[in-house]
């Protein structure tokens, strides 16, 4: 591996529930993520965590679980998740190295069929079991599937996480700082919102504003009785693409608004007020200083 070059990517997350993504993220990160709660409510949400090093920046993005959907809004969050594994750089996917292996993990690697990105194995809680288990472990997974990798670890104890960290870092290129560092330690919090509120107009607007909109959280201020103040502003490129978000009478923006506020309702567990607005800036995709404003480029 050259030194010389900054790294980065995107990393996703992916595993059943209990499997432990969210203690993996929190050991590879190195502080608790403030939206690392085990509430379900948020890890129905993309969430992301960033890893800044001298080798560069891991972005990882802590995917819901793949899960067999049982409503409307489950299928749509799977797409979401679908999508999102093949536009990343590199998936870890972890199992539990005492579970049975059963549907949930079968469904999993039914999903990964035909997504190029490569897949890591990531066989997680070894403290657990006895070291003549792992075998016939990696023989079930790897007998169905080829992995990039295939890695034993326990995200508890932290045994054999930094090896992977250091293989993570080989999947990695070239690639630029997505993520401001001082953005990063002081206000994850807002970035996470910004993201759900970008998510929630693209999913509205789908190809009519393609891409072009990027989402600032300029104000959060704690209110009385247990209320969040959140001020954002949705950035577009152009008037046109404005008065698609705005909507006839306001109310398509009133929607993604209502959207976005019951999930960081969920992420905050608070109430929140969200006052959105939406704001045309030309170009912001091609300027360099603006991606720096805004704090991430996202194509
Ligand atoms: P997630 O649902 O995949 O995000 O799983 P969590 O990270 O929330 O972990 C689920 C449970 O497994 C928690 O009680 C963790 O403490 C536990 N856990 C996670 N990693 C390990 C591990 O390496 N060893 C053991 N023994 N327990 C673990
Ligand atoms: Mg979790």
């Amino acid at each position: 591996m050259t030194k010389e070059v900054f790294r980065s990517g995107f990393v996703s997350i992916i595993g059943r529930p209990n499997v432990g993504k969210s203690t993996l993220l929190n050991k590879l990160v190195g502080h608790k993520v403030a939206i690392m709660s085990d509430k379900p409510q948020t890890t129905r949400n993309k969430i992301l965590a960033v890893l800044n090093s001298p080798l560069g920046q891991a972005v990882f993005i802590d995917t819901p679980g793949i899960h067999k959907p049982k409503h409307k809004l489950g299928q749509y969050m799977r797409d979401v998740a679908l999508r999102s594994l093949a536009e990343v750089d590199l998936i870890l996917y972890v199992v539990d190295a005492g579970a049975e292996f059963g549907a949930g993990e079968e469904y999993i690697l039914a999903s990964l069929e035909g997504i190029d990105t490569p897949v890591f194995l990531v066989i997680n809680k070894i403290d657990k079991i006895h070291k003549d288990q792992l075998i016939p472990v990696i023989i079930g997974y790897t007998s169905r599937r080829e992995f990039a990798q295939v890695i034993p670890i326990s995200a508890l104890n932290g045994e054999n996480t930094g090896k992977m960290l250091s293989l993570v870092w080989e999947y990695l290129t070239e690639g630029p700082m997505y993520f401001p560092l001082d953005m990063v330690t002081d206000q994850p919090e807002r970035l996470i919102m910004a993201e759900l509120i970008r998510e929630k107009a693209l999913a509205r607007t789908k190809e009519e504003v393609p891409h072009a909109l990027a989402v600032v959280v300029e104000e959060v201020e704690q209110r009385p009785q247990n209320t969040v103040y959140v001020s954002a502003v949705i950035y577009v490129e152009r008037d046109s693409q404005k008065a698609i978000i705005v909507g006839k009478e306001g109310n398509m923006l009133k929607t993604i608004g209502s959207l976005a506020r019951q999930d960081i309702e969920a992420l905050l567990g608070s109430k929140v007020y969200l006052d959105l607005w939406v704001r045309v800036k030309k170009d912001w995709r091609k300027n360099d200083r603006d991606l720096r404003f805004f704090g991430y480029v996202h194509e």
